[in-house]
């Protein structure tokens, strides 16, 4: 499955050498030279993961690492921090930062989009092949494919990503702003009650198996996917 990775790097043969595995490896990349064009990319959509190299011109890569940690949008980002440096006191420094996984150029492509799977499976598993079986439901990425019990689930394919997400991390509250920036990509120019419609259709079309239930209101704060069968409203 295709993660969106924004990739922060400002030597042209390793722009060229990263966009090329990542491409291959079936991700989407967008590529900005410096922390500054980061910032605006990310304040538009966030990524899935920010490949952020460590000596950038102008802002480093270790203080965008310390913003996006800062502020609670950026928070659960993933960061894999790129450098040429490789003693243990910045590697130390780089994960202390908040980057949660470290390459040290040079690096092998393979070693790098194996990072990447390996990340992308702790901190961001919607962004992955892998498939969810959580409260009688079963979520196939690959087939883009629901079973509920032995029956299939017609889902439309923002219903897909929604229950995907919320599917992926299960028993976790999340904002109708947070659901904009991670499922729909934009939490600037579409509107929150769109995710009540889509929440709406989503239990709808689990209804007929009797799993609407797992898709939960919290009162205030969002809505989540929950196995414990009790509704917090
Ligand atoms: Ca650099």
């Amino acid at each position: 499955m295709t993660a969106q990775i924004l990739v922060v790097e400002d030597e042209p043969a390793i722009q060229v050498l990263i966009a090329a595995n990542l491409t291959r490896a079936g991700h989407e990349v967008v590529m900005v030279a410096d922390a500054e064009a980061a910032q605006r990319q990310i304040n538009l959509a966030l990524p899935d993961l920010i490949l952020l190299d460590w000596m950038l011109p102008g802002m480093s890569g270790i203080e965008l690492a310390r913003r996006l940690r800062g502020e609670e949008r950026t928070r659960p980002v993933p960061i894999i921090m790129l450098t040429a440096r490789g003693d243990e006191h910045d590697k130390i420094l780089g994960l202390e930062t908040g980057a949660d996984d470290y390459i040290t150029k040079p690096f092998s492509p393979r070693e790098l989009v194996a990072r990447i799977k390996a990340v992308l499976r702790r901190l961001a598993p919607q962004a992955t092949d892998d498939a969810v079986d959580l409260g009688g439901l079963r979520l196939d990425p690959v087939t883009h494919r629901i079973h509920a019990g032995g029956q299939l689930v017609s889902l439309g394919p923002t219903e897909f990503r929604l229950l995907h997400f919320l599917m992926a991390h299960g028993e976790r509250v999340h904002s109708r702003s947070q659901l904009l920036d991670r499922v729909w990509g934009d939490h600037v120019f579409v509107e929150e009650r769109t995710v009540d419609v889509h929440i709406r259709r989503l239990r709808a079309a689990l209804e007929a198996t009797g799993h609407d239930a797992l898709i939960q209101t919290v009162r205030g704060s969002g809505y989540r996917f929950s196995t414990s069968g009790k509704v917090a409203d």
